[in-house]
């Protein structure tokens, strides 16, 4: 392509993540001509547990078989308080078979999850890849996409797949409200001599959870939440200390442990965007939310974002209308905003529970373990919930083509 070339197109995708992936193939696969935008996300040493609507959705775009063996089914979630507190809740466990489904997620590794993805998305004649980045984006009726080899796109519908630092937001005019947590995610992926039964396990300390989540055979990641001075320490613990650290602080369920190379370090916040669209813009993923690693909750919300986008503007073009126009985003903003409020509200809510040094609530977080653990409906409802929210359950989810 030359520098000066002029481009246009009905849907234009900016970020080629696990979001930005699924969009442009959601779109691509509805009919719709579909521009992908990105260069190959960078290797990502992070691992996502996709609960079962996610999985069903890949598995409606032919992208889990590419999947299927590099995750781990999730088939049961114990919650142990490590705590030293005087109010300790008693350790609970949940089975899937026991809401008739035989994992709440499978987890995967990002780097293979995106990898499955790139690759369907190159069996896409309807998908057009640039792998570039978008400096700018020019506000007018039909907003133009300007990429650093110089490339001009314009779009009917521009979906913003660009990240916690987005490019697409900043030219929507969309501000982001939210807060910080006095704490920090180190993730790393292990490998360990006991089996871990696929049992995901999350030791709940006074600084957050420690997670240990299965990968297949004798493999899980890791998600430790600590306070920035303990994080900064880990951090910088070389690897036979750390494996003597992960492997106390996981009490050696898991066996002798070793280390597999790559380490990540994030700060924690929440950030919600005030509006999900707004000028021919939608937001997806974590250009829209963002959210603390706890109840893996951030890109399955992302990968719901992407389905309804596209199954709304699917359903515009059929019926002749415009897919970027104000009634498909503003019915974007309203069907995502319920989501990612509820969503947002329960991973901060027992973040804050866990941080609290106040009795009462730590009374009632063990109160509410509790009760989770012995009222059968109660149990059943929260699990249900956490893995298959009723309220939003775009067709992809529900395995229905958009075709
Ligand atoms: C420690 C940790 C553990 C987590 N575990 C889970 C879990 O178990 N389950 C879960 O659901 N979620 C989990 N999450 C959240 C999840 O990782 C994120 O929600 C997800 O990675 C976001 O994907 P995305 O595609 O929206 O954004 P990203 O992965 O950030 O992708 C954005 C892409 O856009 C590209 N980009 C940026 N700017 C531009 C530009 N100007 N032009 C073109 N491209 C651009 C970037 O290069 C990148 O490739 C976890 C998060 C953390 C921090």
């Amino acid at each position: 392509m030359t520098h000066a070339e002029r481009l246009t197109a009905k849907a234009v995708v900016v970020g080629a993540g696990p979001s930005g992936l699924l969009a442009a193939i959601a779109l691509a696969e509805g009919g719709i001509a579909t521009t992908l935008v990105g260069n190959p996300a960078p290797s990502d040493h992070r691992t996502t547990a996709l609960m079962s609507a996610s999985v069903t959705a890949l598995e409606t775009l032919s992208v889990w078989d590419l999947c299927r063996q590099h995750a781990a089914p999730l088939a049961a979630l114990r919650i142990a308080d490590d705590t030293a507190r005087l109010l300790r809740a008693p350790e609970a466990r949940f089975e899937a078979r026991e809401i008739g489904l035989p994992a709440f997620a499978y987890n995967i590794e990002n780097r293979h999850l995106v990898a499955a993805l790139e690759a369907h998305v190159r069996g896409l004649p309807t998908i057009r890849r640039i792998e570039d980045n978008v400096t700018a984006i020019e506000a007018a009726d039909t907003p133009v996409i300007v990429l650093e080899s110089g490339i001009r796109i314009s779009a009917e519908l521009i979906v913003g797949a660009d990240g916690a630092r987005s490019v697409c937001r900043a030219a929507a005019g969309i501000e982001m409200t939210g807060w910080q947590y006095p704490q920090h995610a180190l993730t790393f992926n292990i490998r360990h001599t006991r089996p871990h039964h696929d049992i995901s396990t999350e030791f709940h300390t006074e600084s957050g959870p420690f997670t240990l989540v299965p990968l297949p055979g004798l493999r899980s990641s890791i998600v430790c939440v600590v306070d920035p001075a303990e994080a900064q320490r880990l951090r910088h613990l070389d690897d036979s200390a750390l494996e003597s650290e992960i492997e106390a602080r996981s009490h050696s369920i898991l066996g002798k442990i070793t280390l597999d190379p790559g380490r990540g370090f994030f700060p924690l916040a929440v950030e919600t965007a005030k509006r999900f669209a707004a000028g021919r813009i939608a937001l997806v993923g974590e250009a829209a939310h963002r959210l603390p690693p706890i109840g893996a909750q951030g890109l399955n919300l992302g990968l719901r974002d992407a389905a309804t986008i596209a199954e709304l503007a699917v359903e515009a073009d059929r019926a002749g209308g415009d897919i970027g126009g104000s009634e498909v985003l503003s019915r974007y903003d309203t069907q995502r905003r319920t989501d990612v409020t509820a969503r947002t509200f329960a991973v901060d809510l027992l973040n804050r529970s866990l941080l609290s040094g106040f009795l009462p609530v730590q009374g009632a977080r063990g109160l509410g373990i509790y009760l989770m653990n012995r009222v059968g409906g109660l149990r059943r409802a929260v699990m249900h919930e956490g893995v298959d929210p009723a309220a939003a359950k775009p067709r992809l989810m529900r395995g229905e083509a958009l075709r």
